[in-house]
């Protein structure tokens, strides 16, 4: 059958459709399709395995102490042998598959199967041990064999199939061991038969309702958290594209101011900011166009990130100028860095319109002074880039402390 969330060959079938599409289904059928299922059971599987558990320990607990209890004191002449046969040998059985069949490497439905046999054993138990009872076997030891199979059938919580093979297997044991005593007259096995089916029938409905319930509940939990995961991915695109210029694809000023602010606000914290401005743009743009120089600013701001580290803030600042904050650099770091960036794109060559084309920059450094503000720092490295473009453009200037514009220009 073809689900819809299996949209094309080859392509992971998406869940939340698989889920949606699950949830309009009606029917018998309680398997979810493969990767729904599989899921499924990843989800669950480690949760459902603590809980049988817990319930098989209990219950096989309380089974055997009662068989002790049962035989010590209400059953007149326990036969000892059968006794030990049923405590011994199932208590034996299920402590082998609770400590093998259990174990963590073991798949959830291994593991989960070993619990179901435990019960198995048990409910079993209680019925073959009837056949090595010496005679007459009475009504009551037949009645006192049912409980734990509805014991299981109502705690255990077994899956619609396995409760079904558990209901079966259990009913056809019974009935084998009614036909091995022939002092039970037929009239009484019909209505031990009888009885026991109408014990255990509900469990046997009850599961498959309660089965079918839990996984809707589950695929409107699935759904919860797949609508959830999918906003936080869109949240953390939105949130990157807000920080991102759109042309160049470097930080944008946003970004820059919001990384200068943490700077700011960690004082005596060191730092560079290099204010990077494209020489004679306007003449590059007059010459080749604007198409050209928005490829142009694109380039630029490749070769200036090729040659920062990683945890170096590039941003376009604006125009045909870019920001790089440079956090714990020193003065020498900073001015090598700021010069291997001029050097880099002095050194770029991009081809316009099928011609060679290649631009300069300029940059104003300014390092961190104590305190100071994202404003001065801004307004330090501007004086500089200022004095940059005086000088001759293709450049690197440090801001001087304290300089205004016309003495970095005299400087
Ligand atoms: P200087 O060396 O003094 O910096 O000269 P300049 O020509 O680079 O400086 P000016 O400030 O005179 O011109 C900047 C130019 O940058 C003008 C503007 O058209 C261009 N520009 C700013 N932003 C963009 C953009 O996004 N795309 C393009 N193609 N051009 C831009
Ligand atoms: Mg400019
Ligand atoms: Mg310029």
């Amino acid at each position: 059958m073809k689900h819809s969330g299996a949209t094309q060959r080859g392509q992971a079938p998406r869940l939340d459709l698989l889920a949606e599409s699950e949830l309009g289904r009606t029917g018998f059928r309680l398997a979810f399709p493969d990767a729904l299922e599989k899921r499924y059971w990843d989800d669950i599987g480690a949760e459902r395995l603590h809980e049988i558990r817990t319930i098989v320990w209990w219950g096989v607990t309380g089974y055997f102490c009662l068989g002790i209890l049962l035989n010590l004191t209400v059953i007149p002449d326990p036969d000892w042998r059968s006794v030990a046969i049923q405590l011994g040998g199932a208590c034996t059985a299920v402590l082998l598959i609770l400590h093998f069949g259990l174990r963590s490497k073991n798949a959830v439905t291994t593991r989960e199967n070993g619990l179901l046999a435990c019960g198995l054993i048990c409910s079993t138990a209680a019925m073959l041990v009837i056949t090595a009872k010496p005679a007459p076997a009475t009504m009551r030891d037949f009645l006192l064999a049912i409980p734990p199979a509805s014991f299981v059938l109502v705690f255990v919580r077994l899956r619609f199939a396995q409760t079904l093979g558990f209901f079966v297997v259990n009913l056809a044991v019974f009935a084998l061991v009614l036909v091995s005593r022939p002092e039970i007259r037929p009239g009484d096995a019909v209505f031990l038969i009888g009885f026991m089916m109408t014990l255990l029938l509900p469990s046997l409905v009850g599961a498959h309702a309660y089965e079918r319930a839990s996984r809707r509940i589950y695929l409107h939990r699935l759904l919860d958290r797949l609508r959830s995961e999918a906003l936080e991915v869109q949240n953390a695109a939105l949130t990157d594209l807000s920080y991102t210029d759109a042309l160049t694809g470097v930080a944008n000023r946003r970004r820059l101011d919001e990384a200068l602010a943490e700077l700011a606000a960690a004082p005596g914290a060191a730092g560079a900011l290099l204010l990077v401005d494209i020489d004679r743009f306007k003449a590059f743009n007059d010459r080749y166009g604007h198409l050209a120089g928005d490829a142009c600013l694109c380039h630029v701001a490749k070769c200036l990130a090729a040659n920062l580290r990683s945890d170096d803030l590039l941003a376009r600042f604006g125009g045909e100028e870019f920001a790089v904050l440079l956090t714990q650099a020193a003065m020498d770091d900073a001015t090598q860095t700021a010069d291997r960036l001029r050097d880099a794109v002095q050194h770029l060559q991009f081809v316009v319109d099928g011609r060679p084309a290649s631009v300069t920059i300029s940059v104003g450094l300014a390092m961190r002074e104590g305190a100071g503000t994202p404003e001065a720092l801004i307004g330090s490295a501007d004086i500089a880039l200022y004095a940059a473009k005086h000088a001759g453009r293709n450049r690197v200037r440090v801001a001087a402390p304290g300089h205004d514009r016309e003495q970095a220009m005299s400087a």
